[in-house]
């Protein structure tokens, strides 16, 4: 039972000061394994004081001495990656194979880049008579989701100390043990006092964060409900508001494409992190002629997918919760009701798993675009294959939907693809199963969010823009 009863603040973990708790249980056996403090009005406030007293310190100083601490930080996590894994592993429930194959190793890579960006950014530039300048925007609030807890703040941390912020990190209740890791790999990079700090909390700590009126940004990654909480919230202090939000994302299959290929690696990226990924693939849309073709190799890809802990050598592990778990119920159940054909999976736990909080590997066919299965977020290992008559349709049910965060598209060549990506509204699409490119701008259109995290847009989204007029001339911006 781990118990995280401190908050780093001001470069020293202190005694969290409210008497509230959240209990949490590990996904794999439903026993409870960690209860953490939640950070009260004062704490939030001490942390908020401490990174405005560093703000302006950590502001001027150079990019190299920044470029130096982002590097140092990715090595300090890479000594810390066994035990960081394993931390992933017990609160939401990842293969410890995942969690260090993907989970931890993609978080020094945010600092890397970060530190490279900085090195070759540059913070004045001139346009006729006006200089203009990028200066850092203040104190962040980072509030993060479980699903890829490391990965999620690393990509918001990064740039935001690369650009000269100062943060208060609140990471999901359901991830603060990685998150309390982190945060002391951050401590022995030797970050300066204030510059980084940490709270513990749920929603009423996102809240306060969202609200608090010395916060210039926050910098939300979660659920659209939550999300939109945060905006609303954050409205009456004229903060910049950054939304990374659900997704619900398509996956086109043209006729020439290799179906195989395309259908394998869509329900494998399904299924992977037990469903819990923003930008999963989970609607994938296929020629009415190779629908049988598809739900044929989905389901083959599904019975060879072995669910069981986390500690073995399972593809698949639990999903994060019991609510989770009741989630992705529901909404199988859903499937079923509104008439769409079972292909594998389905309700209830896998046989033999009957402690935590597994699911079956799930596929529907025949799935209209007005299901909720199709047009629902359900973050489990759950995916709907929608048939259609003509590319014209694709692109129409493709678009279809509240969300738009990533997008896929399978072509027999990538301009074939290309001209279909071109349509999709979506943030991010991956051509031909591409390889993942984490420098690429990643966030979405409609429901999905706003702004970009990653790479060069991730960090100009922590700057602030001040014009300079008559301050042009090449001998004043010499000295940028
Ligand atoms: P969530 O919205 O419940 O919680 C996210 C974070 O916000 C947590 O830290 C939580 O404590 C806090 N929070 C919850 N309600 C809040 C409120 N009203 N005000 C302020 N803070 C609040 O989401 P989750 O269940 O942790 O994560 C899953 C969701 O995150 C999914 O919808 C998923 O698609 C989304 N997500 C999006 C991206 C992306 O980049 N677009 C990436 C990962 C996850």
């Amino acid at each position: 039972m781990h118990e995280l009863t401190k908050f780093f603040i001001g470069g020293e973990w202190r005694a969290a000061t409210g008497g509230a708790a959240v209990s949490l249980h590990d996904p794999a056996t439903g026993e409870r394994n960690v209860q953490l403090a939640v950070a009260s009005e004062d704490d939030v406030n001490s942390a908020v004081s401490a990174a405005q007293r560093a703000f302006d310190p950590w502001a001027l100083t150079e990019p190299h001495e920044r470029v130096a601490i982002l590097r140092k930080i990715a090595e300090e996590i890479d000594l810390r990656k066994e035990e960081l894994a394993e931390a992933v592993t017990s609160e939401m429930g990842a293969p410890l194979w995942l969690s260090q194959s993907a989970h931890v190793s993609m978080a020094p890579v945010h600092f890397t880049i970060a530190a490279d960006v900085l090195d070759r950014f540059q913070f004045e530039r001139r346009s006729g008579n006006t200089l203009i300048r990028y200066e850092p925007i203040g104190v962040c609030g980072l509030i993060t989701p479980w699903n890829w807890p490391l990965n999620q703040i690393c990509a918001k941390l990064a740039p935001a100390l690369a650009a000269g912020c100062t943060v208060v990190l609140k990471p999901s209740e359901f991830a603060s043990l990685s998150a309390v890791l982190l945060a002391e790999a951050i401590e022995a990079a030797g970050v300066p006092a204030g510059v980084f700090n940490l709270v513990l909390g749920d929603a009423s700590t996102g809240a306060e964060i969202s609200a608090h009126p010395s916060i210039a940004m926050v910098s939300f990654t979660g659920s659209t409900r939550a999300g939109i909480d945060v905006a609303v919230r954050a409205a009456p202090s004229v903060k910049r508001v950054h939304q990374e939000l659900g997704g619900k994302s398509p996956s086109v299959v043209l006729d020439g494409a290799d179906l195989p290929n395309a259908v394998a690696t869509v329900t494998q990226f399904v299924l992977l992190n037990s469903g819990q990924t923003c930008s999963a693939p989970t609607r994938l849309i296929v020629p009415r002629s190779k629908l049988e073709q598809a739900c044929e190799i989905a389901s083959g890809v599904c019975e060879a997918f072995t669910v069981g802990d986390p500690r073995s050598e399972a593809r698949m592990g639990p999903v994060v919760s019991a609510a989770q778990w009741n989630r992705v119920q529901a909404l199988i159940k859903a499937g079923v009701d509104e008439g769409a054909r079972l292909v594998t999976g389905g309700l209830g736990k896998p046989e033999g798993l009957d402690r935590g909080y597994y699911c079956k590997p799930t596929v529907f066919a025949d799935v209209h675009n007005d299901m909720r299965i199709a047009q629902e977020e359900i973050f489990g290992p759950v995916l709907s294959i929608v048939a259609y008559d003509d590319i014209e349709e694709a692109i129409g049910i493709a678009n279809d939907s509240p969300y738009g965060l990533a997008g896929y598209v399978w072509g027999a060549t990538d301009d074939e693809a290309l001209a279909v990506a071109r349509r999709l509204a979506v943030g991010q699409i991956i051509l031909n199963g591409a390889a993942m490119d984490m420098s690429a701008p990643f966030g979405g259109y409609k429901a999905s969010g706003n702004g970009r995290e990653w790479g060069e847009l991730g960090f100009e989204a922590y700057l602030e823009i001040k014009a300079i007029v008559g301050a042009a001339s090449p001998d004043m911006a010499a000295g940028a």
